[in-house]
């Protein structure tokens, strides 16, 4: 029975962290790719609890008898409460209201974003759905703690079924600003549901303006202190501030240390990086918003403008499918070939190939020994609430040989001041930065790289979330006393 403070602690998430799919062989476990997930598990192995999800696995009625499921399967650390959806619960809530209206919108690229009543009416019911399944588990004065997009409503609803629990909610992407906001229809219901919970945290300072902003234009009956980040709303304060999410450095340099991710990053270095070849990497789920293009662009100008650099180094992309169930992922991801057949066609020679893909996930230990075989990485998101691969570059380099280049449009670059800025909007200085990179003399590589892993030793995962919740738990100290 996990606590946190000495109150039990209850995760909801829309992703589950492990997803048992049955195969001819018999059942596979595994373990989701995606920032919310691959931060929480650690920390629910941490503290024990319970963690409340979307079982979306073919097999996963089977590994949870009446809906739980532990984790692990052995020594269990916590228990999964997977919530089933239909098909059409799925196609409602999930691809439709939050991947193709809330997720574009809060990315501030509107000419994607799509609602509907319809749509709406199904993201309420699932929500409500996740929010009865958290008030039937859990237990009394329990800190719930509840994530991002797909689950806005559940605060508010988890407080009328259940008003004794203390709630914080987590809003992993950017925020938009007000004007952006206000074009979906149901932005108010939006804003009453996450004002539901005691304590709501967002990744930059901009977005805890904007939400403020939001809230003030939207209501007459509130108050809102822009300077201390609180709301006065129906009888109740509630704190809005910035948490940026983080990794855990620590394991991530215990993993690539390992002689197993060793041998695999040796090898990568030994097959891309021969000849004193440099090798620059990217991760992302092939999503709009990562810049996966305009970095495919900005790579064919900057083999044109430096003719120097072909057969000096090479670039492999890790390009993982996503949402294919959305119309405008699956032409993405035909995009991203099309763009790479561009590039490699243009400069590829019999003994070198510029771009190499690779269009599946990776287990994190491969993905960790990839970052550390890196001569440079590069972030180029058109918008990020915080991206996370850039932290876990960071922390993976522990040869400190790599320079990161990251767009100052993620919300991890407030924190990584030490990497080389890129923007996915400017192709030409795109590839200049490149230039300069590949040039940078390793001593001051090593400054750089060491500097932000300083940073992430002192902001870690744990403090992020011990940071929400202690907050959350002050909060409810105080209501108690007042
Ligand atoms: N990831 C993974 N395997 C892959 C690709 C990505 O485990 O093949 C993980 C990656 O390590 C990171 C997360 O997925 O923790 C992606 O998080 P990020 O914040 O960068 O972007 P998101 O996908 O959440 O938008």
């Amino acid at each position: 029975m996990g606590t946190f403070a000495g109150r039990p602690l209850v995760v909801v998430t829309n992703r589950e962290p492990y997803v048992d799919e049955t195969t001819r062989t018999g059942i596979r476990h595994v373990q989701r790719a995606g920032g919310v997930v691959s931060a929480l598990d650690p920390l629910l192995r941490e503290y024990g609890g319970d963690w409340v999800a979307w079982g979306s696995g073919t097999a996963d009625r089977l590994t949870a008898p009446g809906g739980v499921r532990p984790v692990p399967l052995k020594n269990p650390r916590y228990r999964l409460h997977r919530v089933y959806l239909s098909a059409e619960e799925v196609q409602g809530y999930y691809t439709r209201f939050a991947n193709q209206g809330i997720w574009p919108l809060s990315h501030m690229l509107i000419e994607r974003a799509r609602f509907s009543r319809r749509a709406w009416s199904v993201y309420r019911a699932v929500n409500l759905k996740f929010a009865r399944r958290v008030a039937r588990e859990s237990r009394p004065t329990a800190l719930v703690f509840s994530h991002d997009y797909q689950l806005a409503l559940v605060p508010s609803l988890v407080r009328q079924l259940r008003p004794d629990l203390a709630i914080a909610h987590f809003w992993h992407i950017p925020w938009p600003v007000f004007t952006v906001l206000r074009l979906c229809p149901q932005y108010q219901e939006i804003l009453r549901g996450l004002l539901g919970a005691d304590v709501l945290g967002f990744q930059t300072p901009d977005d805890v303006e904007s939400f403020l902003t939001s809230v003030q234009r939207s209501f007459r009956h509130v108050s809102v202190d822009h300077r201390r980040g609180y709301i006065q709303w129906q009888g109740r304060t509630i704190a809005v501030k910035t948490f940026p999410i983080s990794v855990d450095i620590a394991a991530i340099e215990e993993t690539v240390a390992t002689p197993r991710v060793t041998r695999w990053s040796n090898g990568i270095r030994r097959h891309f990086a021969r000849n004193s070849r440099q090798l620059g990497v990217s991760v992302d789920r092939a999503d709009y918003t990562k810049g996966i293009i305009p970095r495919l662009e900005a790579l064919h100008e900057f083999f044109n403008r430096y003719p120097q650099h072909r057969g000096q180094v090479s670039f492999l992309q890790v390009v993982v499918p996503t949402r294919s169930e959305v119309s405008a992922y699956r032409t993405l991801f035909r995009q991203v070939e099309q763009e790479t057949y561009r590039i490699n066609q243009a400069f590829a020679t019999t003994d070198w190939t510029p771009v190499i893909t690779i269009r599946r996930s990776l287990d994190r230990p491969r993905l960790m020994g990839l970052f550390r075989a890196a001569d440079f990485g590069l972030v180029s998101s058109l918008f990020d609430g915080m991206n996370l691969v850039a932290k876990e570059f960071v922390s993976a380099q522990i040869d400190r040989r790599g320079v990161l280049l990251l767009s100052e449009t993620a919300g991890a670059s407030l924190e990584l001041d030490q990497a080389l800025t890129v923007s996915p909007w400017d192709p030409e200085g795109f590839a200049q930065v490149l230039d300069l990179a590949l040039s940078m003399p390793l001593e001051e590589r090593r400054q750089r790289m060491q500097a932000m892993q300083q940073h992430l030793h002192q902001h870690t995962l744990y403090d992020w979330a011990t940071d929400i919740l202690s907050t959350l738990d002050e909060m409810v100290q105080n209501y108690v006393e007042s």
